[in-house]
């Protein structure tokens, strides 16, 4: 249109802009490589990576979401292949590793169609369907699962956990996880409902991974504030303050001018009679165990001694309000407005030693269901790895019960969808028909990598696989440790039909929307400034340097 000589710019000076094919293949390229780099972890024999952090900090894992937070993404494609990651493990608590690797499969895909000059909204239309029919499949090749069949849930569990280095523990780990689940899991009209809130991870270095026990209660991270108090208290009478028993200091700086000792002696005796009133407060709600989310004074805690009362201060907010729950307690904000009424009730209040520390046990808690996994393990990097694994166990096994659904793992799933979509594909025909069968080839990149990361010919077990499911084999997928093609159902290779689910959502959105992009604009100054015409595979190795790049190259076409 525009047939003058003089450019118009509309853009600021230093904007960086890249359109078309161009764009598209860069953005392609950078989510590849997002997906290049937690690939080798998928599945029980894939590896580890170490990460390092600015400070030196170092975690070694093979969580995707883990490993993509951590790593510094600075493309914009490429940060929202690790928002995928993100929502998957918000959304389902696993199978974050699988959402980016089918991502960036189904982009790698798309530019091969687009090389065939098969337009972007075409593609992205075709991906669309193509994913509302995995999904009908997936529902329809799902087994319904009960939450008191706890067996299978354990397997969930145990499935969650193959990959993790904690896996030689899995049998433990995996009881507990389903104990803490089905402990707090509760019936609702529309069926389970499992708050992980319920559910309390508490991290003690020292003992080992199989020291790690489920405590039915609450745990709080706190010693008792004085010695002479009782070491347990049976069926307490719980207190919640949120409020100190100290002395208020002025908020102003206030002068008291004293010239007399005995004016000096009724001073301090006012202050103690202040405590000592607050401690009578207590005392006359009947309760005989104190938490305090502030402090509380030294003769305060002398005087909770005498009176046989177990105090804790310094609780943390989030501790005080599991013990409400638990106890029936109300937390009360100020001393003096304590009552009976406001007192709480559990089991058994105790103080227990774990490795170096003392802690305070709430048990037998009645009002409400609360669990606690007191997690043990030789080094910090041991027992963050376990917080991880269990956080992925306790999740699937809460999706299982809230869905009461399950489909097969090892890529039997998605083996058994990628055959229907390829049915489905004949049935559409046209140019659909190809993105039909893109999306079938990438969903097969799930048990593809499962083998090659366990050492086999990708080639061989997928042709396997296709043979087996086209015979009606629906749970064959890849038995990783003897390396061939097997019944995941027989081996209990079992997991929550939401994993699956979300990791198709997820993966299909982010490439649509990476796909409908033709036109990256990037304003002087952001990080990530879209490829030159070197196009896709220069430079993308290390995804922080991108940031490097000068913004002059970009000019307008
Ligand atoms: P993600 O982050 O996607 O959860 P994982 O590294 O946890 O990645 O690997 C999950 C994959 O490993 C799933 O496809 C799951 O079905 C598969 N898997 C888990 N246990 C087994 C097993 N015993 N045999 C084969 N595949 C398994
Ligand atoms: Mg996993």
């Amino acid at each position: 249109m525009l047939t003058g000589q003089t450019p118009i710019l509309v853009l600021k000076e230093g904007t960086r802009r890249e359109r078309g094919k161009g764009a598209l293949s860069n953005n392609i390229a950078a989510a590849k490589a997002i997906a290049d780099a937690v690939r080798s972890t998928l599945g029980p024999r894939g590896l580890d990576k170490m990460l390092v952090d600015s400070m030196g900090d170092v975690v070694v894992t093979n969580d995707g979401v883990t490993i993509l937070k951590e790593m510094d993404v600075e493309h914009p494609a490429a940060k929202m292949l690790v928002e995928v990651a993100k929502t998957q493990d918000q959304e389902a608590g696993d199978g974050t590793t699988t959402a980016v690797v089918l991502a960036g499969e189904l982009l790698k895909r798309a530019e091969t169609l687009v090389e065939q000059n098969i337009h972007p909204t075409l593609i992205s239309q075709g991906y669309r369907l193509a994913s509302q029919k995995a999904l009908e499949v997936l529902q329809k090749i799902s087994e319904p699962v009960e939450v008191t069949d706890t067996a299978t849930l354990k397997r969930v569990a145990i499935t969650s956990m193959a990959s993790k280095s904690v896996s030689y523990n899995r049998e433990k780990l995996g009881d507990i996880a389903v104990k803490a689940i089905t402990a707090v899991a509760e019936k609702t009209e529309k069926g389970y409902y499992v708050d992980l809130d319920n559910i309390q991870l508490i991290k003690k270095q020292g003992g080992s991974m199989t020291d790690t026990e489920l405590i039915e209660g609450v745990i709080v991270d706190k010693e008792k504030v004085h010695t002479a108090m009782p070491n347990r208290v049976a069926s307490p009478k719980i207190a919640l303050l949120d409020a100190a028993l100290e002395i208020k200091k002025t908020e102003i700086d206030a002068k008291i001018e004293i010239n007399d000792p005995d004016q000096l002696n009724a001073f301090l005796q006012e202050e103690e009679n202040m405590l000592k009133r607050m401690v009578e407060q207590v005392k006359k709600s009947g309760a005989n165990v104190v938490f305090c989310q502030k402090g509380i004074d030294d003769l305060a805690q002398h005087y909770l001694a005498k009176e046989g009362i177990y105090g804790v201060r310094r609780v943390k907010k989030s501790d005080m309000e599991k013990l409400a729950k638990a106890t029936g307690a109300n937390i009360v904000s100020k001393v003096s407005e304590l009552t009976a009424d406001d007192v709480g009730v559990a089991g058994l209040v105790e103080e227990r030693k774990i490795g170096e520390d003392s802690l305070t046990f709430v048990t037998g808690c009645v009002k409400a269901k609360a669990v606690s996994i007191l997690m043990r393990g030789g080094t910090e990097h041991v027992l963050d790895e376990i917080e991880r694994s269990l956080d992925d166990a306790l999740n699937v096994v809460a999706v299982a019960v809230e869905d009461g659904r399950v489909v097969y793992g090892g890529g039997a799933a998605a083996s058994e969808l990628a055959l229907h979509l390829r049915d489905e594909a004949a049935k559409v025909g046209g140019r659909e028909q190809l993105a039909f069968e893109s999306f079938a080839e990438a969903l097969e990149t799930i048990p593809r990598t499962l083998a090659e990361n366990a050492g086999l010919d990708p080639i061989d077990i997928l042709i396997e696989l296709r043979k087996t499911h086209k015979a009606g084999q629906k749970h064959a997928g890849v038995n990783v440790q003897l390396g061939k093609v097997d019944d995941m159902k027989a081996l209990f290779v079992v997991e929550p039909i939401r994993v699956g689910r979300q990791a198709i959502e997820s993966a299909t959105d982010a490439a649509v929307m990476i796909l409908r992009i033709d036109d990256v604009i990037a304003s002087k100054g952001s990080p990530a400034p879209p490829g030159g015409a070197g196009g896709p595979g220069g430079g993308m190795g290390g995804m922080g340097g991108m940031g490097g790049m000068g913004g002059g190259d970009f000019g307008e076409d």
